[in-house]
């Protein structure tokens, strides 16, 4: 009974989707499928993501709105998690000379849906999240004036916080497909995971895609690095996909910040994977992504980015560059894994804790 719900959120995204200027127009029945985009370098479309884990979670079987054949799949036919739970959010930002400090509850300002998914909820054919929405409560210092590093680096599962409240995760999935088109969401496009944290993979349609002056989107997020995120339209409100802007998802030009204008790096939002954040262009902190994604004590989120190979690999008596050179790229092949490493199948889906 999704269906409803689903249009509140969509008739407003596609009317924004159209872009007043008319650029582009983005066919959200018809979006590219971001399995296998996964890169090891900067790669424009792509995620390079620091680490996939082998610990899958997520929808169980392909839903019906995926057409992996065409290589697509049908935004406005996902199911979606029905509901309208409201929370007490609690987000604050301020300056505090060089640094940016967020405290959050990672509740996100909009209504969610009913989480662990009901088995009456038409999502609970494709997804069985068991997990139910709990406060996180966290602080993070970000620069407040953030500069490009001398290259950039991969991104982890948590990518960033947005003005809503909750956390910002990367385009994949715990298996490492585009949970964007995979995971089964509510209305406002998040979920919580294993230890209760809600998150996005894309920026909700439910944080409105405000306008500036010149028709650029206005902030919607921060990410890890210190850089603003901003919605889906650039500079004369063209609606903007991966094509638009560099390898880690994002461009520099004059935009509004703390007050000021300021020509400034920024990551956009579009429709296309990889969603937000592609790589990181500015320096960032493990320990920040640890704190944000809030990962079940003593054991690793995949997509929090906290690492359980390197336990796997302990208990196998390996080290983690051979645990992770036998997975191969995403998805892992245990059968061949265990077989490169040299033990049963059941001895490595013990040690990576996979059932
Ligand atoms: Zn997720
Ligand atoms: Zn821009």
């Amino acid at each position: 009974m999704g269906s409803r719900r689903r249009w509140n959120g969509l008739v407003a995204a596609l009317i924004l989707a159209s872009g007043e200027a008319g650029a582009h127009e983005v066919d959200l029945t018809q979006l590219p499928l971001g399995d296998g985009k996964i890169s090891t370098a900067p790669q424009r479309g792509f995620i390079w993501a620091c680490r996939i884990d082998p610990n899958a979670g997520g929808a169980f079987r392909d839903g019906p709105w995926i057409d992996k054949a065409k290589g697509v799949y049908d935004f406005t036919k996902k199911a979606v998690v029905d509901g309208k739970v409201t929370w007490d959010g609690r987000y604050r930002m301020s300056l505090q000379g060089e640094r940016r400090v967020f405290s959050t509850n990672d509740l996100p300002n909009h209504p969610t849906g009913v989480f662990p998914i009901q088995p009456g909820d038409d999502a609970y054919q494709w997804d069985r999240n068991p997990n139910s929405i709990k406060t996180q409560d966290f602080k993070v210092e970000l620069a407040a004036s953030p500069a490009l590093a001398a290259a950039p680096t991969c991104a982890p599962g948590a990518v960033g916080v947005l003005i809503s409240g909750a956390v910002l995760f990367n385009a994949l999935d715990a298996p490492g497909r585009d949970a964007v088109a995979h995971e089964t969401q509510d209305g406002c496009q998040g979920h919580p995971q294993e230890s209760g944290a809600y998150h996005y993979h894309s920026v909700t349609t439910c944080l409105d895609d405000r306008r500036l002056a010149d028709g650029h989107s206005a902030l919607v997020g921060y990410a890890l690095d210190g850089f603003g995120i901003f919605g889906r339209f650039g500079e004369g409100g063209k609606a903007l996909s991966s094509d638009d802007l560099d390898d880690c998802h994002g461009h520099t030009h004059a935009i509004p910040w703390d007050g000021k204008t300021t020509v400034m790096y920024h990551y956009h939002a579009t429709w296309d994977f990889p969603y937000t954040v592609g790589c990181l262009r500015g320096q960032w902190r493990q320990q920040d992504v640890m704190t944000i994604s809030a990962p079940p004590q003593g054991q690793g989120g995949p997509q929090g980015g906290r690492p359980d190979l390197g336990a796997a690999a302990a208990k196998l008596g390996i080290t983690e560059s051979a645990l992770m050179q036998a997975l191969g790229p995403p998805p892992p092949d245990l059968a061949a894994a265990a077989a490169k490493l040299g033990i049963s199948q059941e001895k490595l889906r013990t040690a990576l804790g996979v059932p």
